[in-house]
């Protein structure tokens, strides 16, 4: 009964167990796909964070095994504003994306697939496999040299981490895979080629898209509707990398050990120094050193009380409680609501 509710509950969970996808997520690539087309005549691609595998499943089927697959339109039967008509010729078997049944498989030994995650992945057609984690540099490393030389078309990444349910938490881990995942991109990918990633939605979108844009000529944000509206995914589609001029993609690489580059030997667009300047004279009181009350050629010394302390800092309470009960219990919280002047607690 509970297996048969998923089923129900998620049309894209059913329809790819029916098509023999790996996962749902099968879909979102072919959506990204049917809108942007960048598998057309793709050879050389690396799928990043690919376990279990159903976009590898969609590489290997369609660009080594050469297979069609159609993404038709989703009937969906629940739609008040469904055409009769339409209903009638559509074939709700192949209402959305189907793997192709072809009998006579054209293997195209041209195409590498390269994928990777941190889990182990059961083998497919065409899909070379590395196990490791992708925000290491030696899985980077690991990647180009299985390109002998030659530079990926595409590099897409699924990856994210188990989610805490801290949103800010989850932005930024997804946003160190993303940095990963574009790390490896800009080290395999052909000029002009093509990068897509899942990223979270969150506040600061803007700045990473434009960051994006410093290196490739497009740049969208896409939701394929395979996924639900309730999940903050959506993927960048990056088309058309073209870096500046002799950009070198190690200076985007925070998990280099930078204890082992020579940062003087950069140059050009990769040396960017922004200038560290001391404001005020440097001859004169230093704020690390201890000085004596009396200073030399200066009035008496003497005690002034701060001008403005914090009018409700966030220990009021702990101070009310410390002087009028003299003890502070934990499970006290009657006079947690309450904020007091710091002037009430003057010594
Ligand atoms: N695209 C996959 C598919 O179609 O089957 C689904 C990917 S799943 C949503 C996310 C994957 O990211 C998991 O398999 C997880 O192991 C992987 N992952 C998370 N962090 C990773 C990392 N640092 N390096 C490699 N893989 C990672």
């Amino acid at each position: 009964m509970g297996k048969v509710s998923k089923d129900k509950r998620d049309i894209f969970y059913r329809k790819a167990k029916e098509e023999g996808w790996r996962a749902r997520s099968a879909f979102k690539l072919l959506q990204i796909d049917e809108k942007f087309h960048i598998l057309d005549g793709v050879k050389r691609v690396v799928d990043l964070c690919a376990a279990p595998g159903s976009w590898s499943q969609v590489l290997s089927r369609k660009l080594y095994l050469g297979e069609r697959i159609e993404t038709l339109r989703l009937h969906n039967p629940l739609s008040s504003s469904c055409n009769k008509d339409d209903l009638a010729s559509s074939n709700p078997e192949a209402a959305i994306p189907v793997a192709g049944n072809s009998n006579e498989k054209k293997f195209n030994e041209e195409v590498k697939i390269v994928a990777v995650d941190l889990q182990p992945m059961a083998p497919l057609p065409g899909v070379i496999q590395i196990q490791g984690d992708i925000t290491k540099y030696s899985t980077a490393q690991e990647i180009i040299k299985h390109f002998e030389g030659l530079k990926a078309e595409l590099v897409v990444c699924d990856g994210a981490p188990d989610v805490t349910g801290l949103h800010c938490m989850d932005v930024y881990i997804q946003s160190q895979l993303l940095l990963g995942a574009l790390h490896i991109a800009c080290n395999v990918l052909q000029k002009r080629g093509n990068f897509v990633a899942k990223i979270f939605r969150a506040k600061d979108n803007d700045i990473l898209t434009n960051q994006l844009l410093m290196l490739f000529e497009s740049v969208h944000v896409a939701k394929p509707t395979s996924s639900r509206n309730s999940s903050i995914e959506a993927f960048v589609v990056c088309q058309n990398y073209n870096p500046p001029e002799g950009f070198d993609p190690t200076c985007i690489t925070p998990f280099l050990d930078v204890s082992n580059k020579n940062f003087s030997k950069l140059s050009g667009v990769n040396r960017i120094i922004i200038p560290f300047v001391v404001c005020g004279d440097v001859s004169a009181f230093d704020s690390d050193t201890t000085y004596p009350l009396q200073l030399e050629g200066e009035e008496k010394y003497q005690y002034r009380e701060p001008v403005q302390p914090p009018i409700a800092p966030p220990y009021s309470l702990f101070m009310h409680k410390k002087l009028t009960t003299g003890k502070i219990s934990q499970d006290d919280k009657s006079l947690e609501n309450d904020l007091y002047h710091v002037a009430d607690y003057k010594r």
